[in-house]
């Protein structure tokens, strides 16, 4: 009888399963590391080159804020998602007035630039994660200062009376949405995204009543996913999302620290995805892309490192420095001529994951010694 009530619970709150995983992260040791920053600076001001809308080359600024955070994180939180690293739930109005000031104290008012993206580890307009007043000065300046405005956010945070907000405020800005997969299971299961692909449809709908421009992000190779899968379905959302998108941002997964996907990567579950997986994809999407106005790049970010896309460690810097040329130019001649000897173990990864029930994800890696691997920080 003791056992039965044990399973039954005692009637306190049950723990969620995404508390359990989460566990280590929010020790107090590590919330401490987390939140030894200074919030009233931002996390980072960088310039790169960027296009306009009308596809015109400019200088980008990006500036990324210390904010309280995504609230869907706080509650449960993307699988592959570290920004809570740069977040805390304690900053203030002041302190997000102060990063901004201090973002265009670095960069003379942004000098020279024709853009810039805003990334607050989160929803840019969500009242709960970043204070509107905040919000509001943010939009009405840069509109005033002639910048093309980019800022993320959650689909089901796009109400058509906020996205209407923001239009008055910023009218034609862009709102990238980190919509990772087109694809219900996916969402839920992979990715924990917090949204429906009808809530981004919603969403988008939404964007274009108020003329507003809207970036897709898509996630390469989420956790529980083969390589050969990650492949064929990111292929097939890529034609999907395209004609609904002004530009489609394609990001193959990079291993932050403390992540559920950082666990199943550590513990050699989970291989980041070839660069040649990437060239597969783009090469064979490229007819698709063309056909509509819908820019298409893909972003390997630490693409080479043991974290990010990675191939056998002689190719990779030649083949992520034709992806970066491909998001630029958009001519397919960019992988002309690109060869090396792992090009056959990756085909036949590829081959194995089509026909045996290999685990998921996990593939031959380059790192060395496995328990050194278990121990990095
Ligand atoms: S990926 Fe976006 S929605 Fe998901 S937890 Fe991170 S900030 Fe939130
Ligand atoms: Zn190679």
């Amino acid at each position: 009888m003791g056992q039965a009530c044990g399973l039954m619970g005692d009637g306190s709150k049950s723990t969620k399963v995404h508390h359990l995983v989460k566990a280590p992260e929010n020790t107090p040791e590590s919330v401490s590391i987390r939140e030894s920053w200074d919030a009233s600076k931002p996390v980072t001001v960088y310039k790169t080159p960027e296009n306009l809308p009308d596809g015109t080359p400019c200088q980008a600024v990006t500036v990324i804020l210390r904010t309280k955070g995504c609230a869907w994180w706080w509650k449960s939180g993307c699988t592959f998602c570290g920004y809570f690293n740069d977040v805390r739930d304690d900053v203030t109005s002041e302190d997000m007035f102060n990063q901004w000031e201090e973002a265009k104290r670095r960069t003379n008012n942004f000098e020279g630039c024709g853009m810039i993206k805003i990334y607050t580890s989160g929803t840019f307009f969500e009242d709960r994660e970043n204070p509107p007043e905040w919000q509001e000065a943010v939009l009405r300046e840069t509109h005033d200062m002639g910048l093309h405005l980019v800022i993320e956010a959650q689909a089901q945070m796009c109400t058509r009376e906020k996205l209407a907000w923001v239009a008055e405020r910023h009218p034609g800005c862009t709102v990238a949405i980190g919509l990772e997969a087109y694809d219900d299971t996916v969402l839920r299961f992979h990715a924990n995204k917090g949204f429906s692909t009808k809530q981004w449809n919603r969403a988008v709908e939404y964007l274009r009543e108020n003329d507003l421009r809207v970036k897709t992000y898509l996630l390469f190779k989420p956790p529980f996913m083969s390589e050969a899968d990650a492949l064929l379905h990111t292929s097939k959302w890529i034609s999907e999302v395209a004609p609904l998108s002004d530009e489609v941002s394609i990001n193959p997964m990079n291993i932050q620290k403390r992540t559920i996907v950082d666990r199943l990567f550590r513990n050699r579950e989970y291989r980041p995805p070839w660069l040649w997986s990437l060239v597969e994809m783009i090469t064979t999407s490229h007819d698709t892309i063309t056909e509509t106005d819908c820019r298409v790049i893909v972003h390997p970010t630490a693409g080479g490192k043991i974290r990010g896309s990675h191939n056998c460690g002689k190719c990779d810097a030649d083949l992520v420095a034709a992806i970066e040329r491909y998001s630029v130019s958009g001519q397919i001649g960019e992988f002309e001529g690109l060869n090396c000897d792992c090009k056959s173990s990756w085909h036949s990864e590829i081959l194995s994951d089509s026909s045996l029930p290999t685990p998921l994800g996990s593939g031959n890696d380059r790192r060395g010694n496995r328990i050194d691997a278990l121990r990095a920080p």
